[in-house]
């Protein structure tokens, strides 16, 4: 083993830590660096059903190494999380919705789909448990990885009549940091991740191990991600290998949002939908529509496109200040972030932090 790599720990640290390491922690908890050391589990098992959920120690997954969800890929989850408001209250952030994901997620992998009830419920229970955990700056939170797995062990393809959905929580910063530095992304133009008809639509692991290989190489090329295209023509931006992406248009009217359609290759983002709809209320026009690369290119070049920003649970709103495009670097404005980015991520963030009126019924107190 190289001298560089640690092993990895069997366990958590203790669910209980010193109070002045868990202050020092929630100071700089970076992204899901610590687990709280405690996890929520429910399992499934076919003429049984689901149980409720339990609170654990973190530990080990034993597993037998037949497990079918380790050969044959039945493994969905799910990201989601819950903020401290101003006075100082805990609440999930559309958790329902979530729930919905992953029982969707499942569906198209041949799982059990978990009851959006039971679903909240576990993450609900775990949160309350772990409720000292969640730390108070703003845009931090308590990143919540409900993971849901086939867990009985045979050989041969089918689906699995056993699953186990594992909940681990985390502190967390936003993923790409608090500074919200312009991230740099280069259209993969070799490589798909997704095509309609198959799994792209579906938060199952096979997505994310399709998009390593590209998304490493645009790492070491000095990039921060990779922009994904259609499958088919690979014309038509997607989305990023965790995000979902945005374009501010300008013309004689004003700022116009648009992001891709979800039409059944882009993950259908939380976030996304949430920025739709809290563009309306900040008076901005937002639309889905299809945009070719070219057209990016074109607009990048003419000024007409303004801004590029990437959504997700983990980083909220990003910008993208630079874009490869298989033909030389291109950047987005002066490279720095826009003001329609900086105000979405503020009024994303003020709903999420309880600072604003929860007119869309989007919080759920722990
Ligand atoms: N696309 C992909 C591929 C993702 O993994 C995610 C993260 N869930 C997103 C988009 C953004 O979705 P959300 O806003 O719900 O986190």
């Amino acid at each position: 083993m190289s001298e560089t790599l640690p092993p990895i720990p069997a366990t958590a640290p203790p669910a209980t830590p010193a109070p002045a390491d868990l202050d020092r922690i929630l100071r700089d908890p970076g992204f899901c660096r610590h687990s709280t050391g405690r996890v929520a589990v429910v399992e499934w098992e076919d003429g049984t059903g689901w149980s409720e959920p339990r609170i654990e120690p973190y530990g080990t997954l034993a597993m037998d190494p037949a497990t079918l969800g380790l050969h044959y890929g039945q493994a969905v989850f799910e990201g989601m999380k819950a903020f401290r408001g101003a006075d100082g209250s805990v609440s999930l952030f559309r958790a329902a919705d979530h729930g919905r994901r992953l029982a969707l997620s499942a569906a198209r992998l041949a799982m059990a789909e978990m009851p959006v009830e039971l679903f909240i419920r576990a993450c609900a229970e775990l949160v309350a448990a772990d409720e000292h955990w969640v730390p108070g700056g703003y845009g931090q939170s308590l990143y919540i990885r409900p993971l849901l797995l086939a867990t009985e062990a045979e050989m041969g393809l089918r689906p699995s009549r056993r699953y186990r959905c594992v909940f681990l929580a985390y502190p967390a910063d936003p993923c790409f940091g608090s500074d919200f530095r312009p991230l740099a992304v280069t259209a993969a133009t070799e490589t798909v991740r997704a095509v309609r008809g198959g799994t792209g639509e579906s938060k199952c692991a096979g997505n994310y191990a399709a998009s390593l290989l590209t998304r490493t190489q645009a790492q070491a090329a000095g990039y921060d991600e990779a922009l994904w295209l259609d499958g088919l023509e690979r014309r038509w931006v997607e989305e990023l290998s965790t995000m979902n992406v945005f374009f501010v248009w300008h013309d004689e009217d004003g700022p116009r949002l648009t992001t891709p359609p979800c039409d059944g290759s882009i993950v259908r983002g939380i976030t996304r939908d949430s920025l739709l709809t809290l563009a309306g209320g900040l008076g901005l026009r937002a639309a889905e529509e299809p945009t070719a690369i070219d057209a990016v290119r074109e607009g990048l070049r003419t000024g007409a496109l303004a801004e590029i920003f990437a959504s997700g649970t983990a980083g909220a709103v990003v910008a993208v200040g630079r874009l490869g495009t298989g033909d030389g670097d291109l950047f987005v404005g002066d490279g720095k972030e826009g003001p329609v980015t900086a105000r979405l991520r503020a009024a994303l963030l003020d709903v999420q932090h309880a600072r604003t009126p929860d007119t869309h019924g989007w919080l759920l107190p722990v």
